[in-house]
């Protein structure tokens, strides 16, 4: 759907989008990077306003937010194309296309909230490309949702700009980031952007924003894997957020253009576990390894097993208001459990 975009400025014949640190200018009648945002004789529109290419309803787990309304189905939907160029991309064939090249449903605001409530989902996920492409709709939703008592999370790769936060922030209740490495010689190589930098403002800002955020750093065998890149993702966890802000570490398997990677051995995620947790980093979890240990909440206080999970089901929920029944420690956990 074409809209009016905001985020931009004029800059002589070209318009400078400003939703994401790529600051693309754009000559009249063409797109910025992503393809959803068009310079029309002088004005910038957004292409992709609920232009859905995909939708499903899946447990937040999926996300993964394992902090956040735990147990809850959440309608997922989301727009063609992405401001990075991942080597690696799971979704590919819907992020590093263009909006016209692939077929799309519009779905207004209102609908969306229709469909969420006829799924029996208690909220909304922008995910699977990048959400920031349609934040002008990622708002509108937002505002529908807050008043019928549903959530909105981004699952993003964080490259967003101050200014579009300012706006997304008060109708965002949770993200879920992906941090792909912690060396800017990675962002170049494989997500064909300049620098790590925005990505760690963006989580700052959020965390800083009452946001409630979770991270994910998908580990690549020979690519983001060594022990001292972890410890300096970990540290600035600690250090620039909170110790409590969950880290996801996943399990790459090969996609894309890198077929020739194998998937991530299981001893080097519990290694980037045991540092993680020797960096004082309260709530380490595995993805992609369905049945580990690590899949599951443990007290940070006492160890007792919290919150158990296999794959993205909740098999049990140990909290007692909101506190471990071991040590009473209270953990944070927002929401209620849908179990
Ligand atoms: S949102 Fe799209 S058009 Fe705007 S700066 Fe980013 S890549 Fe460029
Ligand atoms: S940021 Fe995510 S959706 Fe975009 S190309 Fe990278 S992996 Fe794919
Ligand atoms: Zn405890």
């Amino acid at each position: 759907m074409r809209r009016r975009a905001s985020f931009w400025r004029k800059s002589d014949s070209e318009i400078v989008c400003v939703l994401c640190p790529r600051n693309c200018r754009i000559a009249p009648g063409k797109t910025g990077f992503c393809g959803a945002r068009r310079n029309e004789d002088g004005i910038l529109y957004t292409l992709s306003y609920g232009a859905v290419v995909s939708w499903a309803p899946d447990p937040i787990e999926k996300k993964p937010l394992y902090h956040f309304w735990p147990g809850s189905s959440v309608f997922s939907i989301a727009a063609p194309g992405c401001t990075f160029s991942c080597l690696h991309c799971q979704n590919w064939s819907i992020s590093q296309t263009r909006i016209g090249r692939v077929e799309t449903e519009e779905i207004s605001p209102d609908e969306l909230i229709h469909l969420t409530k006829q799924y029996g989902c208690q909220g909304i996920a922008h995910t699977y490309t990048e959400p920031t492409i349609w934040t002008e709709y990622a708002i509108d939703v937002g505002k529908l949702a807050r008043a019928e008592g549903l959530y909105n999370v981004y699952v993003t790769n964080g490259y967003i700009t101050a200014e579009a936060l300012e706006e997304l922030g008060p109708y965002l209740d949770a993200a879920n980031v992906d941090v792909k490495a912690f060396r800017d010689d990675f962002y170049r190589k494989i997500c064909g952007v300049s620098s790590l930098k925005p990505v760690l403002e963006a989580c700052e800002w959020m965390h800083q924003h009452k946001i409630h955020l979770e991270l994910t750093y998908l580990i690549i065998p020979g690519e983001n894997d060594r022990e001292e890149e972890i410890r300096d993702f970990c540290r600035w966890v600690r250090e620039e957020l909170d110790p409590e802000v969950p880290v996801h570490f996943s399990r790459f398997y090969p996609h894309y253009r890198m077929l020739e990677k194998p998937p991530t051995p299981v001893e080097t995620l519990e290694r980037a576990h045991k540092v993680a947790k020797g960096e004082g980093l309260q709530y380490v979890y595995l993805g992609n390894v369905p049945g580990h240990q690590y899949d599951n909440t443990y007290c940070p206080g006492c160890g007792s097993l919290l919150i158990s999970r296999y794959g993205f089901s909740v098999l049990e929920f140990n909290l007692e208001d909101g506190k471990c029944p071991g040590c009473g420690r209270r953990i944070r956990v927002v929401g209620k459990f849908s179990g």
